[in-house]
């Protein structure tokens, strides 16, 4: 029987089986997504249309085949082969919607579809109430190509899912061809197996008659209708599962944000309840995640410290409110320390709404103790811990506002330390360091009283500010007090250190009206104190200004003076007095003031001490008197020494043995005929006075103890150095006629000197009385006004030299 085929219907059932294959393909992939019930529902939907596309395509083949006798189908076949194909579509599909398919499940799934495709056709055919014969070969062929191209879909489709999205949609398409070529194909193949015996027709059998082309247009219509709706729908869906896997990620951007942010952060609701609760929050206040959720917003509030929980209240009810609310304030933590936290309140508003408040705290109490500490620095002295001039001059400031409207005075002190300097020199930075801090805890223990202040304005130099009202008599009894807490001796080394402290005070608002002019003014009656022997304290007047001025003059004078020559020597002999013979001049510096006229060394050495000069100064000093004593040899002699006094500066200066050698060797000087005259304040560091000592007196200069007797320096420490002479002071001179203490205190000297192996000579004899006691006493060598004052170079020569050359 010949059978012939409507192509167009014939084309339809291929398109038919690509789209539906296509669609599925694509269903598949969401399914392969999904989980649980989700998946076993799209499985179905997709297995649903997949099979129906399988049968249109099938059936319209069917329809399209034009047999020359109607053809009658019983319908029940008919479901029956669209249930294969659903079924075969479902097993299928189960296959590739596992992710990992691999080669077995791949060849199981190709075995199952091709099962299903095959099973449908042939089921189908039998539904048609005809003859048939089959023509075994192409059975065969049929379902092997049903299975090679079920197989290779399968492959595609499965690698469709693991590529990239454009990928991914070339292999579905490429999968949707080949699967719909193998339907066609298994489809036609097995139409040609087919051998239709009309005679056979089972024209009795019952069964409905098809209006064939009607049927199969409708048919094809139905189903691409719903294959371009589920393609809608799928696409729909997908988008909606992107926005919502879209959400996911960026929620999770979220949660990771505040469960790894280093502040902590508290969510809390309109109902004051904690929602939310990072690690940070309970790092910082020791409160585990547990304990606080869902606990109130008090159980968070109790943390903070007492003073502080009114003030908390009010500013969360302000950010429920609104308000974007930063603040400090600082909370308990747990293990009972205190924790300094900067806190953010930010209402949440959800669609212009406040649901609530985050409360965002950091840990700031290692910032705060920094700040603290860099406060602290730069407004305290870090020697001694004392207020510094900054602060001082704040205080200072604060205290003349207060007092200002009321012109009620008070006391402003500048103190300093008498002999710092020189301990300093002496002893090192480092033990001069520890002095001061020992002087200051003394300064500030003995004035412990809290309208006083004591600051350390710089090196040796403090400051008081007490706020006293006209009670003149609490500032003498302060400056007293410390005066004396100053005056203890201080114990170094096992030695003992003595110095002194000299105060200036001036009154607000008499002596000044600012912070400037009232330490100025303090200061000038400090150094008032100091031109008087120190160790004391003296009021501010107005006649002090002009001797600051003076001062200040007398300083800008004394830089030029050595350029311009105004210094020089006088000499003053000391004498033997058994022998008669003279046996040494002591060379004394004076200041030729162009105006002042002829100055003492006691009025400009101490200030060229203080202005740096004095080393210059010492310079031009030794020099002169080595040429001096050099050319009075020359001359004739007698051969005595010369003595010059070194200052404190001088003794320590590095350089000091090299620079006198070069001195006797420029002055042509023999060395022993340099006497270098030193105290015993000079020597507090035992060390180094002996280094320096010992290497003058190798060069063969001789030394000579001044001023012996006010150092307190106990005697027996002479003995470790190499000192040839003794000079007693002038002050145990003074009183040794009346008799009593000075004179023992003479005899005492004189004995143990001679014990000693060095020579004594008394300085400041003014009368015969005073040299019968020393002549009594032992003492053989004497310089004072009895014998001569001082005398410039050309007198002394006529008056001494010239006469012991003669005699
Ligand atoms: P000094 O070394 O103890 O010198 C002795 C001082 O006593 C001298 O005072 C001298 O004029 C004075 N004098 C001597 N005999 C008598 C007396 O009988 N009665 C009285 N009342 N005084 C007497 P001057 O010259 O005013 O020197 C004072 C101090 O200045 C010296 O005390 C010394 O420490 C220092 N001085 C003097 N010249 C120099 C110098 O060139 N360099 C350094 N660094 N200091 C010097
Ligand atoms: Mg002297
Ligand atoms: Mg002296």
């Amino acid at each position: 029987m010949h059978a012939s085929h409507d192509l167009i219907l014939v084309l339809f059932s291929y398109v038919i089986a690509v789209a539906s294959s296509y669609t599925v393909l694509d269903l598949a992939a969401s399914a392969g997504q999904a989980r649980g019930i989700r998946r076993w529902r799209w499985l179905a939907f997709g297995a649903v249309l997949m099979g129906m596309g399988i049968w249109s395509a099938h059936f319209i083949g069917m329809l399209a085949l034009n047999l020359p006798v109607p053809v009658k189908y019983n319908l029940l076949k008919v479901l029956l082969s669209i249930t294969a194909a659903v079924l075969g579509s479902f097993l299928a599909l189960a296959v590739i919607a596992r992710f990992r398919a691999g080669l077995r499940q791949l060849l199981g799934g190709g075995i199952l579809l091709a099962a299903g495709i095959a099973g449908m056709h042939y089921i189908g055919m039998s539904a048609m109430q005809i003859g048939i014969v089959y023509r075994y070969g192409y059975v065969v062929l049929s379902i092997a190509i049903a299975y090679a191209a079920a197989y290779a879909a399968l492959w595609l489709s499965f690698s469709a899912m693991t590529g990239n999205e454009k990928q991914s949609g070339w292999r579905k398409l490429g999968g949707g061809l080949i699967l719909g070529a193998a339907i066609a194909g298994m489809h036609y193949t097995g139409m040609l197996a087919a051998q239709f015996e009309p005679d056979h027709m089972h024209g009795d059998l019952p069964g409905v008659v098809l209006e064939q082309k009607w049927l199969a247009y409708i048919i094809a219509g139905g189903m691409l209708f719903t294959l371009w709706l589920s393609l809608i729908g799928l696409n729909i869906s997908r988008r909606f599962s992107r926005k919502d896997t879209k959400i996911l990620v960026n929620e999770k951007w979220y949660r990771s944000l505040y469960e790894n942010n280093q502040d902590g952060i508290l969510s809390v609701d309109l109902e004051l309840r904690i929602i939310g609760f990072n690690p940070a929050a309970s790092r910082i206040t020791g409160i585990n995640q547990e304990t606080l959720e869902d606990r109130s917003l008090d159980f968070f509030l109790n943390i903070v410290v007492e003073e502080e929980r009114g003030r908390m209240h009010e500013l969360f009810s302000r950010s429920f409110g609104g308000e974007y609310i930063g603040y400090e304030t600082t909370i308990v933590h747990q293990e009972g320390h205190r924790v300094d936290i900067s806190v953010i309140n930010a209402p949440v508003t959800v669609d212009g709404q406040v649901v609530g408040t985050y409360v965002i705290a950091r840990d700031v109490t290692e910032d705060k103790q920094v700040k603290e500490r860099n406060h602290y620095l730069a407004f305290h002295d870090e020697l001694t811990g004392l207020p510094n001039r900054r602060m001082f001059n704040q205080l200072l400031e604060q205290a003349i506002e207060a007092h200002s409207g009321k012109q009620e005075p008070f006391g402003v002190m500048v103190l300093d330390l008498d002999r710092f300097k020189m301990i300093n020199d002496s002893l090192g930075h480092l033990y001069g360091d520890l002095f001061l801090q020992e002087m200051s805890n003394r300064i500030r223990n003995s004035v412990v009283n809290e309208n006083v202040i004591l600051a350390r304005l710089g090196g040796d130099e403090f400051a008081l500010l007490c706020r006293f009202t006209r009670k003149q008599m609490n500032v003498t009894d302060i400056a007293e007090a410390m005066i004396a807490a100053v005056a203890q001796p201080y114990h170094l080394k096992e030695r003992e250190f003595y110095v002194t402290m000299s105060i200036g005070i001036a009154f607000y608002p008499y002596h000044g009206q600012d912070p400037v002019q009232l330490l100025k003014n303090a200061d000038t009656a400090m150094y008032e104190v100091k031109k008087n022997g120190k160790n004391d304290y003296h009021f501010f007047s107005e006649e002090l200004n002009g001797e600051l001025l003076e001062r200040l003059e007398l300083e800008g004078d004394l830089r030029k003076a050595l350029e311009r020559n105004e210094f020089v020597l006088h000499y003053q002999p000391q004498v033997h007095e058994e022998r008669k013979a003279i046996v040494g001049v002591e060379a004394l510096i004076r200041w030729q003031h162009p105006q002042r006229g002829l100055l003492s060394p006691a009025v400009f050495i101490p200030l060229a001490e203080e202005m740096g000069l004095i080393v210059e100064l010492g310079k031009w000093v030794l020099r002169e008197a080595c040429r001096q004593m050099h050319r009075w040899h020359e001359a004739g002699g007698p051969l005595v020494p010369v003595a010059v006094n070194l200052s404190s500066q001088q003794f320590h200066q590095y350089n000091l043995l090299e620079e006198i050698v070069g001195i006797l060797k420029e002055s042509g000087l023999a060395p022993e005929y340099l006497e270098l005259e030193i105290t015993e304040s000079m020597m507090m560091n035992a060390n180094i006075s002996a280094e320096v000592l010992s290497g003058l007196v190798k060069t063969g200069i001789r030394i000579s103890l001044d001023d012996f007797g006010t150092g307190y320096s106990s005697l027996s420490y002479l003995r470790l150095y190499p000192i040839h002479k003794v000079k007693i002071d002038r002050s145990f001179i003074r009183d040794i006629v009346t008799g009593g203490e000075d004179q023992a205190i003479v005899s005492a000297i004189i004995t143990l000197a001679r014990h000693l192996k060095m020579d004594v000579i008394a300085e400041g004899i003014e009368t015969r009385e005073q040299l019968d006691i020393l002549l009594d006493g032992g003492c053989r060598e004497f310089q004072g006004y009895y014998y001569s004052r001082p005398l410039p170079a050309h007198e002394m020569a006529d008056m001494f030299l010239l006469a012991a050359r003669t005699s």
